[in-house]
């Protein structure tokens, strides 16, 4: 920035030193033939050269002035911009290292490598049913719905790449838009709840806090992150699932296959009840990092097929537990597979336009995918299985073009799926109600 800043100024000079050397030359040139000219012209020719040269003079201060005082602007600009740089360096740094807060808490099971989540809870379904008994100012139904909880999270720290935290703040944005159109309720969690299940695990230990905090929570529906709503009209068949307590987007004869990409767990509903705690107990002991983590991973890429070597992750735990243990968990899992619950990105992505062009809204499947989950993307962290460029470029699309059905009911969209900025669709009026009859989508607008 500092080099840049040098030859800019360094050209300027050049340049301001040019323009009067070769106006003042060709001007002595003048004065060398006023010598042969009558003595009153020559007074006049002179005072005629006199003026001039001050003009070029004066413009020559005035180029000066112009080029130094913008290049200083700018080195201005660039201390400025450097020392804010530096500030937030040096806040992330303080951040990534703790604060350099004593960690007091003491470790859950000391003398154990055997991972629980405290006190087993067995009664769970009857305490809550007594709780919803006492409250009734809450209940788990209202208006015939079960009321529903979107939990998703992200990390305590601030992405390695700040490009990161601002698309972790539109996945937000997009999942608040969706959860205020719907009535569903939101919690948005930073935090590691347990030292042991960070990383793709933390979303364990949550789920069964949020559980056990809000009994009047029928169903807790995980999302990831880098999962975005893109159809804002589609709503689950939640009715379907009465007699499930897990609802995961895969297929079957994937999960015959063992194919450890038979299940996707970047969004998924648990029910609130003894059953998910069960599953939970099962399922949370192959998360703790270090050797726990490392020997589950041996375990399950034996198990499933197509699994590369490296650590136990959340989904892959559990598709092992669901096909090594189907006789106790599969009679109550829901394995959903007729609209998009999780949509693998790349398949959809680049179909956006033939989608706007052919269908609408509210149909959830390929034809317009309720959820494109950007898996393997890793937005906040460093590395990623996929082209950094096509990954952003790929989520700024998808936004945008959920962001469309959003902004119908205003009256605007985007420029362009890979814009951020707006235009507008259609003009005021004197009678705005006709556009929410038309377009709200809690009045089921938006069908065009
Ligand atoms: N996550 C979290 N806290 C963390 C790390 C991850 O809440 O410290 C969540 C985040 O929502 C993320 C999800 O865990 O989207 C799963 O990780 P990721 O999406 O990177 O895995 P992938 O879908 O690519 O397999
Ligand atoms: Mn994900």
């Amino acid at each position: 920035m500092g080099q840049e800043g040098f030859t800019a100024q360094k050209r300027a000079t050049g340049g301001g030193g040019t323009l009067p050397t070769t106006t003042l030359s060709s001007f002595s040139g003048g004065g060398n033939r006023s010598r042969v000219l009558p003595r009153g012209r020559q007074i006049a020719k002179t005072m005629n050269n006199i003026k001039i040269t001050i003009l070029c003079g004066f413009v020559t201060i005035l180029v000066l002035r112009g080029t130094i005082g913008l290049n200083l602007g700018t080195s201005k600009v660039d201390a400025e911009r450097q020392h804010l740089e530096e500030e937030a360096r040096r806040v992330i740094e303080e951040i990534r290292s703790d604060g350099a807060e004593p960690d007091d808490e003491p470790d859950m099971n000391p003398n154990t490598t055997t991972f629980s989540f405290g006190p087993k809870i067995g009664n769970w379904d009857q305490q809550r049913k007594e709780w919803l008994e006492l409250n009734k100012e809450y209940p788990n139904f209202v208006k015939g719905k079960p009321r529903i909880l979107l939990v998703s999270g992200s990390p305590p720290n601030p992405c390695d790449n700040p490009i990161g935290d601002h698309y972790l703040l539109k996945s937000i944005k997009n999942k608040i838009d969706y959860c205020r159109l719907h009535g569903i309720e939101i919690v948005y969690n930073m935090a590691h709840l347990d030292k042991d299940l960070s990383g793709y695990w933390s979303k364990l230990p949550l789920i069964r806090r949020l559980m056990l905090s809000h009994p009047e929570i029928e169903w807790i529906w995980w999302m990831d992150s880098d999962a975005l709503f893109t159809d804002m009209v589609f709503e689950i068949p939640v009715s379907k699932y009465e007699n499930h307590n897990l609802v995961i987007h895969g297929y079957p004869d994937l999960l015959e296959k063992k194919s450890w990409i038979a299940l996707n767990t970047g969004s998924v509903l648990f029910r609130n009840c003894q059953w998910t705690l069960d599953l939970m107990d099962t399922w949370a002991p192959m998360g703790p990092k270090g050797p726990t983590r490392n020997e589950a991973g041996k375990v399950v890429t034996a198990f499933l097929s197509g699994r590369p070597s490296f650590e136990a992750d959340d989904q892959s735990a559990l598709i092992y537990l669901l096909i090594s243990q189907k006789d106790v968990w599969m009679n109550k899992v829901f394995v959903e597979n007729s609209y998009y619950l999780h949509g693998f990105w790349t398949g959809l992505v680049d179909k956006y336009e033939e989608m706007v062009e052919k269908y609408h809204p509210g149909l959830g499947d390929e034809r317009w995918p309720f959820v494109t989950h950007f898996v393997g993307c890793k937005p906040c962290g460093s590395y990623a299985d996929y082209p950094v460029e096509k990954c952003l470029k790929s989520m700024e699309r998808a936004f945008n073009f959920a962001d469309n059905q959003v902004l119908k009911l205003y009256g605007f969209r985007h420029r362009g799926l890979l814009s951020p900025n707006i235009k507008r669709m259609r003009n005021e009026t004197t009678t705005p109600l006709v556009y929410v009859d038309q377009f709200d989508i809690r009045h089921g607008g938006s069908k065009s």
